[in-house]
């Protein structure tokens, strides 16, 4: 009830939320019962959660920020969900973010931009801005995004929240409304390292429902939280600094954050250690071919007839109404990222493109491959700048380019964590510090965050 009248005070102003439950207090009144009568329950039962929007739920609408899916109606729970559900967790609404998890700033929403909590005019990062901004503005303790590019770290890093994006294979996406399907991962956003932990642990882990997820035995991610947090851990820790992560663009405040961070690190016993990853600056290139390739194909299924929007074209053809549909349904990020896709994947581009893309991401593979034989970590600061106003950035490729040190991580399947470096020297917002393991140690950043946390 707390959290609903936070919402009913703040979300007016802040627009984290697209839908608030109607059940969250009955859900928790029966979980309260199970409690009193000796069930034995989850650390997190009782809790409540903000779900993206990306996700998709059967007791409330899943758009994924875009109008073709207004009002959609799920027959099932993603995986994520029904295992947070089963834990206790009391899904409090789902949160805004840009059209299908493309954007920086959550202002490609269909409905309206997300307002960060910090300072009502800059953007709360993206896509999952809205995940961000409520747990920032204590809308809700924990919240589920999806990152694809960084949109669960750079939402983090702008809104002082924590943020984690697994391992690729490492949680199911099996009811996550795909983007890019070799990029996308679920994850945790929360207030603290142990929440997103004890979160991970919940919606973790192997599913049949998802062929890209692994059946391995992880660790508890809230025990290498609580190990990590009596410090000890950075005593001989080699992190690793990427010597050719550009400074330019690059904010002073956020390099200067960062070189703070690592100084702390330093001074808590830690190794800093210059590592090279040449193949880094391409990243960008590489993923903004590779995910509107994708993202063309995974959207094709958005025809007016199998889910949402149909706009009738009276006398018109099927051809018409799919065109007049997609026309309506889509906003101009999608369009662009569908035309650039299907673009790159034509015959006699594919090899240009696409093929060069996916060379790209095997070079990057190797450089994390490289740099892992000699560090525990990677550091690098979230993201080049801090919250900008909202409007700020209207070149869609300046906006590419907030993704610079997140996307690596999405292109290897690596596991990365945002978390709170502290405020810009610059204008007193907040910066992220990212780290960066090898696939499957997931753990190993839960203990160095909460040490340095
Ligand atoms: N900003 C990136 C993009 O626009 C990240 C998206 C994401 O992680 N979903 O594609």
């Amino acid at each position: 009830q707390a959290h609903l009248d936070r919402i009913a005070d703040v979300d007016a102003d802040v627009h984290a939320y697209l839908h608030v439950s109607e059940r969250a207090v009955e859900v928790a009144a029966d979980i309260d019962r199970r409690r009193v009568s000796g069930e034995k329950l989850s650390e997190l039962a009782g809790v409540p959660l903000a779900i993206k929007d990306v996700l998709v739920t059967t007791d409330m609408p899943s758009t994924s920020g875009s109008r073709i899916l207004e009002g959609f109606m799920s027959p099932y729970d993603a995986t994520v969900v029904a295992r947070a559900r089963a834990a206790g967790l009391v899904p409090l609404g789902k949160t805004n973010m840009d059209e299908f998890a493309m954007g920086s700033s959550t202002e490609h929403s269909a409905y309206g931009p997300t307002h960060n909590p910090w300072d009502l005019d800059r953007i709360p990062g993206g896509s999952g801005g809205g995940s961000a901004a409520a747990v920032a503005a204590f809308e809700a303790p924990v919240a589920l995004g999806s990152d694809t590019g960084g949109s669960i770290r750079q939402p983090a890093h702008v809104t002082g929240t924590v943020g984690l994006k697994p391992t690729y294979g490492g949680v199911s996406r099996y009811g996550a409304i795909a983007l890019a399907s070799s990029l996308d991962q679920v994850g945790p956003v929360s207030r603290t390292v142990l929440d997103s932990a004890l979160l991970h642990d919940v919606i973790g882990g192997h599913d049949p429902h998802d062929s890209t997820s692994l059946e391995y035995a992880w660790p508890s991610f809230a025990a290498a939280a609580r190990d990590g947090a009596r410090g000890d851990i950075l005593k001989g820790l080699r992190v690793g600094v990427i010597s050719e992560l550009p400074d330019s663009g690059f904010q002073a405040g956020v390099s200067a954050s960062f070189r703070a961070s690592l100084d702390l690190l330093a001074a808590h016993g830690a190794e800093i250690v210059d590592v090279s990853a040449p193949h880094f600056e391409y990243g960008v290139a590489a993923y903004y071919l590779i995910l509107p390739a994708e993202a063309s194909s995974n959207l094709a299924k958005f025809d007016s007839v199998r889910f949402g929007l149909r706009v009738d074209v009276p006398g018109g053809t099927v051809e018409d109404v799919m065109a007049a549909t997609r026309d309506a349904g889509f906003g101009d990020e999608v369009k662009r990222r569908i035309i650039l896709g299907t673009y790159a994947l034509s015959a006699g581009y594919y090899d240009a493109y696409y093929g060069s893309a996916q060379k790209v991401r095997t070079l990057i593979q190797r450089d994390f491959d490289t740099a892992f034989a000699s560090v525990d970590v990677i550091a690098t600061p979230t993201a080049p700048t801090t919250a900008f106003r909202l409007g700020e950035v209207e070149d869609p490729l300046q906006m590419y380019l907030n993704d610079v040190a997140t996307i690596p991580a999405n292109l290897a399947g690596v596991p990365g964590i945002s978390l709170p470096s502290g405020l810009s020297a610059d204008d007193g917002l907040p910066v992220g510090i990212q780290f960066l393991a090898p696939a499957r140690e997931d753990a190993r950043l839960y203990s160095v965050a909460a040490a340095l946390e």
